[in-house]
């Protein structure tokens, strides 16, 4: 399996290193417009790797190198700066999206490939990517919200004390400002949430949870202040969306791809079935009607700002 990851900064470096440490593919090719820089990592990735898998790494100059990638993961393009929401880098990293997928697509087979977006503002850089692509929206996905659901999980994991691998809880929507915690289908070990919580005498009031939404929405910003990026949380999700393509695996994942046609097209995350020819079908999990409002909502500020454009 050859993956070719574009976009060599923060995140693409550590998604790199996520995606070797898998052992699922025995060739990463990697591309950033600085040269050096994509050089300097392969080198050093092919170091790491000799204390783990065998897998070639490679910088390539230019994008014949990705040609026989089955998995292209664009990580390229500007990050959040401190205050600055993943939505203020529309303009400039839909002119980066635009620059690499026509490249992209020169040079891969367009009946196999799956693009990896990662690029924010995530879900309208999905739609562009679709679009430029030609390819069948289920082959465009965007990791969406599977960071920000497993945010959520971690939170909640602390407070029931249980493992995050026991929790299903989802964040639907938007990746970004607007996302939304859905309560109403949360459960734990298979037993919805609020009865795990009279089972185990927690106490999960309305207040503890629009905390725990306002940590998750508020994740990247602490991060990003802290740190200056964030990259190791979403390095482990495109990790492990690769490994559920690879190997078929037909996980539920809060991946975003495009749903609809013409001006109803939308990509926002919902829980959708993905295996080795990409999201095989989505799911529409139980919502109440505030649920259900707010991700309407969102889902309407994703098309405003792909709208917003220029075509
Ligand atoms: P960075 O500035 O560290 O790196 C960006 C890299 O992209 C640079 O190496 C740059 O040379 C390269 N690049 C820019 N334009 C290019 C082009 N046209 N062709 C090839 N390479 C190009 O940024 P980062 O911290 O690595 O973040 C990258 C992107 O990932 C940002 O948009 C960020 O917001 C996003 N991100 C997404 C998530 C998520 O959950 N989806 C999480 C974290 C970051």
């Amino acid at each position: 399996m050859k993956i070719s990851i574009i976009g060599l900064g923060s995140v693409g470096s550590a998604v790199a290193t996520a995606v070797a440490n898998t052992g699922l593919a025995n060739e990463i090719v990697l591309f950033d417009r600085d040269g050096v820089r994509a050089r300097a990592a392969a080198e050093d990735l092919g170091h790491a790797a000799a204390f783990s898998f065998d897998v070639k790494i490679s910088a390539v100059n230019n994008y014949r190198g990705i040609r026989g990638s089955e998995i292209v993961i664009i990580a390229a393009g500007a990050n959040q700066r401190p205050g600055q929401t993943r939505t203020d880098l529309l303009a400039a990293n839909t002119a980066v999206i635009s620059d690499i997928v026509p490249r992209v697509m020169a040079n891969v087979d367009a009946k196999t490939v799956k693009l990896v977006i990662v690029t924010n503002p995530l879900d309208v850089m999905v739609m562009v990517a679709q679009k430029l692509s030609k390819l069948p929206p289920a082959r465009v996905i965007g990791t969406g919200t599977m960071l920000d659901s497993a945010r959520l999980r971690t939170i909640l994991s602390r407070q029931l004390s249980v493992s995050p691998q026991s929790i299903n809880a989802y964040v639907l929507g938007e990746h970004g400002d607007s996302s939304i915690v859905v309560w109403s289908s949360a459960s734990v070990g298979g037993i919805d949430l609020n009865t795990f919580c009279r089972q185990t005498k927690i106490s999960l009031p309305a207040t503890t949870r629009r905390t725990i939404e306002h940590r998750v929405r508020n994740a990247a910003y602490e991060i990003i202040q802290g740190r200056g990026a964030t990259w190791d949380g979403i390095a482990g999700a495109v990790a492990d969306l690769v490994r559920c393509i690879v190997r078929d695996e037909h996980r539920i994942l809060t991946v975003s791809t495009v749903d609809g046609l013409g001006a109803k097209a939308l990509a926002m995350s919902l829980p959708r079935i993905v295996g080795g020819c990409g999201v095989v079908s989505t799911l529409l999990p139980k919502m109440d009607s505030a649920e259900a409002t707010a991700l309407r909502r969102s889902g309407k500020i994703i098309r405003k700002n792909y709208d917003s454009i220029p075509k």
